[in-house]
């Protein structure tokens, strides 16, 4: 574990970094502990993109995912997870693209139960939803081309962040775009300092956390143009379609 290993970004020598407890979850923010695993995890970071990451992870089956993180516990450390977070989602878009919304298709990439597409198809929209660990049996090149996609809470669960890009670009419309939330790095992942950012939890699935620099790198191999509205909240697009317009000005 200790010899360098290729960045799954840009594939620069990346070393280890820091290691911290598998219990440590998003919600000791919030003063919540749980007890400690007493399994290490470690993570590596890339100097040359700043992408920071647990390779223990990238061997993992889903079934290995569904019975350490995805399981019954999951909403301990991520109690938004089922309701919460998908209606703010579902507001936040009608309230961005909602005038809009006759002139796009929209897949919810990663979108768990389905429920942020459920209320927007009752709003009108034509909208769809796809999740790798909900919807097996399906392959989401079979629902066809999307000008709209959405993932939230997705990029930071993947190991394999270079397949995801690529699979959300083979559903995207040539003029679409695709929005996404991730919390970027830049400010508290520091060299020299400990990995003591609340996000880096891997208890919550975040295994992968992106600096700006590693998501530019990223939608580049696809051809992809890169902005941000927030340290939380960014795009992917190649062609800015019409409708869009209004919300890449802010990008
Ligand atoms: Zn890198």
């Amino acid at each position: 574990m200790s010899q360098p290993i290729p960045c799954p970004v840009c594939d620069s020598a990346s070393s280890a970094f820091d290691v911290v407890d598998f219990n440590k979850s998003c919600e000791e923010m919030r003063g919540k502990f749980l007890p400690l695993a007493c399994v290490p995890i470690y993570y590596y970071r890339c100097t040359a993109c700043n992408f920071c990451f647990a390779p223990e992870f990238s061997s993992w089956t889903a079934e290995d995912y569904g019975n350490h993180i995805y399981n019954e516990d999951y909403i301990l450390v991520d109690p938004e997870y089922v309701d919460v977070r998908p209606q703010a989602n579902a507001k936040g878009m009608v309230s961005m693209l909602g005038a809009q919304k006759d002139q796009f298709r929209h897949l919810d990439y990663g979108g768990g139960s389905g429920l942020m597409s459920q209320l927007l198809k009752h709003d009108g929209w034509d909208s769809s939803s796809y999740d790798p660990f909900v919807n097996h049996d399906t392959d989401p090149t079979s629902l066809g081309k999307f000008d709209l996609i959405t993932a939230y809470e997705v990029f930071e669960h993947v190991p394999d962040v270079r397949p995801l890009v690529t699979r959300l670009s083979k559903l995207l419309a040539r003029h679409g775009i695709i929005l996404f939330s991730t919390l970027t790095s830049d400010e508290s992942i520091i060299p020299g300092q400990r990995l003591g950012w609340w996000y880096a939890a891997p208890r919550n699935g975040h295994i992968s956390l992106f600096s700006k620099r590693s998501l530019v790198l990223l939608g580049e191999r696809e051809g992809f143009k890169f902005g941000s509205f927030s340290s939380g909240f960014h795009a992917y697009w190649r062609e800015i379609p019409s409708w869009a317009s209004h919300l890449l000005r802010d990008a």
